[in-house]
């Protein structure tokens, strides 16, 4: 479980924080052209953006390898993991999932009725793409895959994933979660879009807040079945959701491949130097994929986050596998260096 959520020690620390390494958001972005389409974009608010988001949803489709149909945005991907949950579960029935795993979809389908049906991850931090099978029965209305999962960073080889999803697929649909996607060695080769292609009956989920650094603006898309996303937007409009400032920045976004794989290189960077340190320290970090790495600290975890806020550097905690473990986003360079140097006081 995670710890410092609602907690008012976290909200009160924010502005004082000299590292800001606790919800994963890219220190580099937005693009500076993305900065200053979206300055020039504010004086079009008068006006829906109805259009831009037709633009935009081409434009992924076209990179996708899909048609427009199978598209929906959202303001963040968090809107589209809590319109899949309640659309699936308005009538009860089980969703199963890793754990640890990212809550937010699994916490509303709960809140709304749901049985939640947690399969802990393998001893190597990948899913238990068996148990998680085994656990597939009647009343399942959705499983929830997060790949590389939070918080743990890991990754489930994309083979095995694809037969997973190939086969459970025809009784249940499966929500992939790939918001880290990007910060993987070979995203190509890792992502279940191509199965939605095919027709399988899988709902992809990404994001522009992570290697976007689009996390305040709010856009997302997910990329699924036409009937699947009809289920949604049967209930509730897709695009007012959605703001031109957000929309213009992410058509200007996408094409931003040098940027984007400037973040990837300088998130590789700090996560290698950060992993090296801390192994060096003689701690477990578990071998990340994304702009985050977790590992097991020796102490108490709500004592632990006081004494790094009162550092002025925020991190997260949680509680699994019966130890308190650490997780920390990749900053910038020097957020990481002092990210060591109050990791090293607090637990000296
Ligand atoms: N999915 C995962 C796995 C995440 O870690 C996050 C944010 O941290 C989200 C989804 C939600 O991101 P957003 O709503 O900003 O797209």
């Amino acid at each position: 479980s995670l710890l410092w959520e609602h907690d008012p020690m976290y909200k009160d620390s924010v502005p004082a924080l000299r590292a800001r390494l606790l919800a994963n958001e890219n220190p580099y972005g937005p693009s500076k052209k993305v900065v200053s389409t979206i300055s020039d974009a504010v004086s079009l608010g008068n006006r829906y953006a109805h259009s831009d988001a037709a633009t935009l949803i081409e434009m992924i489709a076209e990179k996708e390898g899909v048609t427009k149909d199978h598209i929906m945005l959202g303001p963040g991907s968090t809107d589209l993991l809590e319109k899949t949950a309640i659309v699936r579960f308005l009538e009860g029935g089980n969703i199963v999932s890793a754990d640890p795993s990212y809550m937010s979809l699994i916490n509303t389908s709960r809140r709304i009725g749901a049985t939640w049906k947690p399969i802990p991850l393998t001893a190597d931090f990948s899913h238990d793409l068996d148990g998680m099978a085994k656990a597939v029965d009647s009343d399942t209305k959705l499983v929830y895959i997060c790949n590389p999962n939070n918080p743990t960073g890991s990754i489930t080889e994309a083979g095995k994933l694809k037969s997973f999803c190939k086969s459970v697929a025809a009784k249940t649909p499966i929500f992939v979660d790939e918001a880290y996607l990007e910060f993987m060695d070979k995203p190509e080769d890792n992502t279940m879009v191509g199965l939605v292609a095919e027709g399988h009956d899988v709902i992809v989920a990404r994001t522009f807040s992570k290697i976007h650094g689009m996390a305040g603006l709010r856009i997302g898309y997910i990329v699924a079945q036409p009937e699947r996303i009809e289920s949604i937007t049967d209930m509730v409009r897709s695009t007012m959701g959605l703001s031109v400032t957000s929309l213009k920045g992410a058509i200007v976004s996408v094409q931003e491949d040098t940027f984007l794989a400037e973040c990837k290189a300088m998130n590789k960077e700090c996560r290698d130097y950060v992993f090296s340190e801390l192994t060096a320290m003689g701690y477990d970090v578990v071998p990340s994929n994304t702009s985050f790495m977790i590992f097991p600290i020796q102490m108490e975890g709500k004592e632990f986050l006081k004494s790094m806020f009162a550092e002025g550097v925020g991190v997260r905690a949680y509680n699994f596998l019966d130890k308190p473990w650490c997780r920390v986003s990749m900053g910038t360079m020097s957020e990481m260096e002092i990210f060591l140097e109050a990791f090293k006081k607090v637990t000296a």
